[in-house]
């Protein structure tokens, strides 16, 4: 083995995002040595981009609100997909996270009265979202970030993970490259944990960072571990549409929350056209009590722009589809019109949602405060990912855990906003724990030389074919728009099937894929190396997708546009086979404990 720099720890954290810095400071907190690989800067990675909030039944604005109602909630939301064990902890462990992040210096928006305030978001039967104006992520990354470094924590930025290493069936480390110099490097640990976010990057547009390329569901895929729910996509509903080079970028669901509402060029508010059944009791019969909802009344009920983001953005899609859209294909939200109801919009509007302001007025030259925007559904988030257990968030290779958007489980077949940035502090934390903890049980694994050398000539063969050989850009962009095309809100089986053939052919194509230059900050050789995640993880998405033969949350059958009862039984399970091939399984859904059934029971 060449003499590549070895890194020893006790945890090895893959991420620092909301959930990566979260687990390493736990994990320091519990004596183990811990490092952080990062392939962006501290402080940069893609939780900084969250706007409207975090979930936490604190109950400061309604104090109807406790862990109960969140639980139902969320497993509502999710369609009863959810591993009911972790939409428990969730719930009943988040105000406690949140509450910790202020202690460490996080400045949170005030209630009068001088508590956390919290907003009204899609899907949460009570205001819930703990928020700094709509920076929220901002804030929260500042703060683990100040926290994390004065823990004796090590960070490696700008480099890559490229694969985990493993000792017989357990995982001991991993082997990767910095971007800056191109050099490679080891990492011995006796417990991993992977907090590697999403995998937005396979799909044209996106509201996703170039970091969500599928690392870590596939480091773990490759590993031996199991992937679940990977059909469940989740389109948010707004995104900008105009201009092009922003399309996709996200306009915070905070819009809603603060009156904002959907039309369609004819003017017409069409989401109470379709308010599903399981939300009726909820929704707001008329504009006028939606308004009252957004304004605090207790009595009123939630205006429909709140139902769950799945809904929502196939509402924007229909009316698109059906020549009701706006001059660039989306629909208009429109927040300006709260001007009608209170004196000082305009200053309040610019308070409750700046970045959202900025964003439009400075890259599609218009005025919240006064026009309406013009929005579209976007790839946001993945509810799928590493399969875990619920209360140590290990994976089913021993000492491999994983947390936040890479793992799978709290969020069901829809995620609620502001659930992300909760699920961060929780299953970060006991992630961070049982880590340590299974470090402290174990010596060390010993590396195998062997998987070193494969790992390091493959990541160096893109070289050898060299700038002439295939373009892997081109790869890249052409698995984007069929990703966009063909496995996307609206899924039918012959186009994914049609996907998986294009996806063959890309794979091969990829293989190919040459680069020239030197190893320094070489972004084509970095996309080179990211294309075997983004083909992996659109097999198996677009695999997924064809197997579950039914409409629920974030997944839209045209061909199957019914919820079956068959199938609300039923995960999909999807491990690497002896072939090499994704193998895809039926796994029941987790059966909800006696108390979980009453509580759904009592929140109907
Ligand atoms: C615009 C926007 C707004 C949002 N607003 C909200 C909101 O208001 N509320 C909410 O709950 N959710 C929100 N979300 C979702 C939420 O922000 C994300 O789900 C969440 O931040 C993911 O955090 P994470 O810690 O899992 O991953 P990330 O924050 O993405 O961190 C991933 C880390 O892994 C690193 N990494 C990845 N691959 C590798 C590799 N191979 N080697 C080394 N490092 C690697 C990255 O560099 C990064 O440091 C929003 C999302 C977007 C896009």
């Amino acid at each position: 083995m060449a003499d590549y720099p070895i890194h020893e720890y006790d945890v090895l954290v893959v991420g620092a995002g909301g959930a990566g810095l979260r687990a390493a400071i736990e994990s320091s907190a519990n004596g183990a040595k811990t490092g952080v690989v990062t392939k962006s800067l501290l402080g940069k990675a893609h939780t900084v981009m969250a706007e409207g909030g975090m979930a936490a039944a604190m109950g400061n604005v309604d104090d109807r609100d406790n862990w109960r109602v969140h639980f139902a909630d969320t497993m509502r939301g999710g369609q009863y997909m959810n591993n009911c064990r972790m939409a428990e902890l969730h719930a009943q462990e988040a105000p406690a996270r949140v509450k910790e992040l202020e202690a460490w210096g996080a400045i949170f928006d005030r209630t009068k009265d001088g508590k956390i305030l919290q907003r009204n978001f899609g899907g949460h039967r009570y205001p819930r979202l703990a928020h700094v104006g709509d920076r929220t992520g901002l804030e929260m990354i500042r703060t683990l970030q100040d926290h994390g470094i004065h823990q004796g924590i090590e960070f490696h930025m700008e480099a890559t993970i490229l694969t985990l290493l493993k000792d017989g069936e357990r995982c001991v480390g991993a082997f990767g490259y910095d971007r800056e110099r191109g050099r490679f490097m080891i990492f011995h640990a006796k417990a991993v944990v992977l907090a590697t976010g999403g995998i937005g990057r396979a799909y044209q547009i996106t509201s996703n960072s170039w970091e969500y390329t599928a690392d870590g569901q596939v480091l773990a895929y490759h590993a031996g571990a199991a992937l679940l729910d990977m059909e469940f996509v989740q389109f948010h509903p707004t995104g900008m549409v105009w201009p092009p080079s922003v399309k996709g970028l996200l306009v915070t669901e905070g819009v809603r929350g603060e009156g904002g509402v959907l039309k369609n060029k004819e003017g017409k508010r069409f989401m109470f056209d379709d308010i599903p059944e399981n939300y009726r009791s909820q929704t707001a019969d008329t504009p006028e009590e939606g308004w009252r909802y957004v304004m605090g009344d207790k009595n009123a009920r939630r205006p429909p722009e709140l139902l769950t983001r799945d809904h929502v953005a196939r509402c924007i899609n229909r009316e698109v589809k059906a020549g009701r859209g706006s001059p660039h294909g989306g629909v208009f939200l429109d927040i300006a019109w709260i001007k009608e109801k209170i004196p000082n919009s305009v200053e309040h509007i610019k308070k409750k949602l700046p970045s959202m302001y900025h964003q439009f007025k400075q890259l599609a030259d218009l005025d919240i405060t006064q026009e309406p925007m013009e929005i579209g559904p976007t790839t946001h988030y993945v509810m799928g990912g590493v399969q875990v257990d619920g209360d140590t968030q290990m994976s089913s290779v021993p000492g491999l855990f994983a947390a936040g958007e890479c793992a799978a489980g709290l969020h069901g077949a829809n995620r609620l906003g502001g659930n992300s940035l909760s699920d961060l502090l929780v299953f970060g934390k006991r992630a961070g724990e049982y880590a340590a903890k299974f470090a402290k049980q174990q010596g060390a694994g010993k590396i195998d030389h062997a998987q070193v050398d494969a790992a390091a000539k493959l990541a160096l063969e893109p070289f050898e074919r060299g700038p002439a050989a295939e373009n892997p850009f081109a790869v890249q962009h052409e698995l984007q728009e069929s990703m966009q095309k063909l496995v996307g809100i609206v899924r039918v089986e012959s186009e994914m099937q049609q996907a998986l053939d294009i996806i063959a052919k890309l794979k091969s194509r990829a293989a190919k894929a040459g680069v020239g230059g030197h190893r320094e900050y070489n972004t084509g050789w970095h996309t080179a190396l990211d294309l075997d995640n983004l083909l992996t993880i659109s097999e198996i998405v677009a695999l997924a997708g064809i197997e579950r033969q039914e409409s629920r949350g974030a997944q839209f059958r045209d061909d199957y546009p019914e919820k079956s009862a068959e199938w609300a039984k039923y995960n999909l399970r999807i491990s690497k086979g002896a072939d090499g091939k994704p193998k895809v399984e039926r796994v029941p859904v987790m059966p909800l404990t006696d108390e979980l059934k009453q509580v759904i029971e009592e929140q109907k």
